[in-house]
């Protein structure tokens, strides 16, 4: 008998395309297999975003053009997942009564009942609860490899892994719509966390990317040991970074406000936590930081960015930035531009500000003239690249730790510890996972060109 198959298309951040990884994983225990082609699946599932409008028109196009396939192909179930589906379930479904099924951010363990309790009616499962509980999650070999992920999503060496320890945000930050999509703050069991770890490492992965909306607030709201009682993310990164076998670990994402002189420290203390840091400031100015709830200021940004420097100097950080927010005057973007001065960021993420349903921002006044966010923007960006090619030069000359990620016959990609991607125009006897030290001799704006240094001979 023909085995079902399915595909996933996965739209935003890091979380989703670990929650594809789950779906996936799901799909393959009950005997589904994975189809390349999205028209000649059986099931269909768009894991969608909602951080912003552009991620979420571009998964209702794609739903809309879904309506010929399914047309053709009336037995096609066809799902929708993720941020956009818990939002606005019962909308797509109003709208769009060819989709099978929408489940939300806490429904992904029931995926396969429900796909298969589907019956020709639209289904929507997209239940929350302040008490749910992470199921524990422990990866198969095919889940090893990343179904569908977007476009430059790690391809599928077995090197480097993101795993999820919570889920939702407490914050409220006036522009996100995190705390309505994904609930409140979960973490997951220690045990789990540990478990997983071990289980990724041992099928060959060396590195290990932590993921959280806020973990820094890892542990504060559930219990995550079996005996009850304080944990800190501090501690977790303890833990795991003591599994043997793991050569390099990093996190993402934090909030300012809760990051502790106790986490700091583990960047001088942790051999394997590498040196780098993504660091949201959002903007520069104190005005617009409480207008967007971030609960800092400028100055206790940037004195968090001096003392996490004082305990590990050669970090790299990395920073998320709005431009346009409801009521930004010239003024407050000046500072923002002034932070980008201060702090000399390796590289961030810009974007101008968009209302998203459900947020607060959404109903504020002022709301900035499109063109005039385009030009913040422009002019933001085009400092970052200048800023990032000054940075990235400093690395010329210095002979680097890099673990390889490709090896090609042209010659070898992989990443240094601050997370700078290196291309090798050599071939030397390695495989992916191996670190070897590499001569810088160039560096570009988003990259760096190494030969390999006589020391690996
Ligand atoms: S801390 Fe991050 S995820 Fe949480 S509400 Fe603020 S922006 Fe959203």
């Amino acid at each position: 008998m023909k085995q079902p198959s399915f595909t996933i298309k996965t739209f935003g951040c890091q979380m989703n395309v670990r929650d594809s990884e789950i779906m996936a994983q799901l799909l393959a225990e009950k005997g589904y297999v994975e189809s390349m082609e999205m028209k000649d699946a059986d099931v269909v599932i768009l894991n969608t975003c909602s951080i912003r409008a552009k991620a979420e028109q571009k998964a209702m196009s794609l739903l809309g053009a879904l309506r010929k396939v399914k047309k053709r192909r009336p037995g096609m179930k066809i799902c929708v997942a993720g941020c956009v589906a818990q939002q606005e379930g019962e909308e797509i479904c109003r709208r769009m009564d060819y989709v099978d099924l929408v489940i939300g951010t806490q429904n992904l363990y029931e995926l396969v009942d429900l796909l298969e309790s589907v019956d020709g009616t639209s289904k929507v499962a997209t239940s929350m609860s302040n008490s749910y509980e992470i199921p524990a999650f422990i990866p198969s070999m095919p889940s090893l490899t990343s179904p569908g992920g977007p476009q430059g999503a790690t391809p599928a060496p077995s090197v480097r892994k993101f795993l999820t320890i919570m889920q939702g945000c407490n914050n409220y930050c006036t522009y996100c719509v995190v705390p309505y999509t994904r609930g409140r703050e979960i973490s997951r069991k220690v045990n789990d966390i540990i478990e997983e770890a071990r289980v990724l490492v041992d099928a060959g992965v060396q590195e290990i990317t932590l993921l959280g909306q806020n973990v820094n607030s890892y542990g504060r709201t559930n219990s995550v040991t079996a005996e009850g009682g304080e944990y800190s993310f501090a501690l977790l990164l303890r833990e795991v970074a003591a599994i043997e076998g793991l050569k390099r670990l990093r996190f993402t994402t934090s909030n300012p406000k809760d990051l502790s002189p106790d986490l700091m420290r583990c960047f001088s203390e942790i051999e394997t936590l590498c040196p780098q840091f993504h660091l949201p400031v959002q903007s520069g100015s104190n005005i617009v930081l409480s207008k967007m709830n971030r609960k800092y200021t400028r100055e206790l940004y940037l004195q968090k960015v001096a003392e996490l420097r004082s305990f590990r100097p050669d970090i790299s950080l990395s920073t998320d930035v709005i431009v346009g927010f409801p009521g930004e005057t010239e003024a407050d973007f000046e500072q923002t531009m002034e932070i980008l001065e201060d702090v000399r960021f390796h590289s961030s993420f810009s974007f101008k500000y968009s209302d998203r349903p459900g947020t607060r921002s959404a109903d504020f006044d002022d709301k900035v003239d499109e063109q005039v966010k385009s030009e913040r923007l422009s002019r933001f960006q085009k400092r970052q690249d200048q800023i990032c090619l000054e940075q990235n030069s400093l690395y010329v000359g210095k002979i680097l730790p890099v673990m390889i990620e490709k090896v090609t016959d042209d010659g070898l990609m992989g990443r240094t510890e601050t997370n700078h991607i290196v291309h090798i125009k050599e071939i030397i006897e390695c495989s992916p996972g191996d670190i070897v030290s590499v001569t810088i001799n160039h560096a570009g704006q988003h990259s760096l060109n190494g030969r390999i240094d006589s020391s690996n001979q």
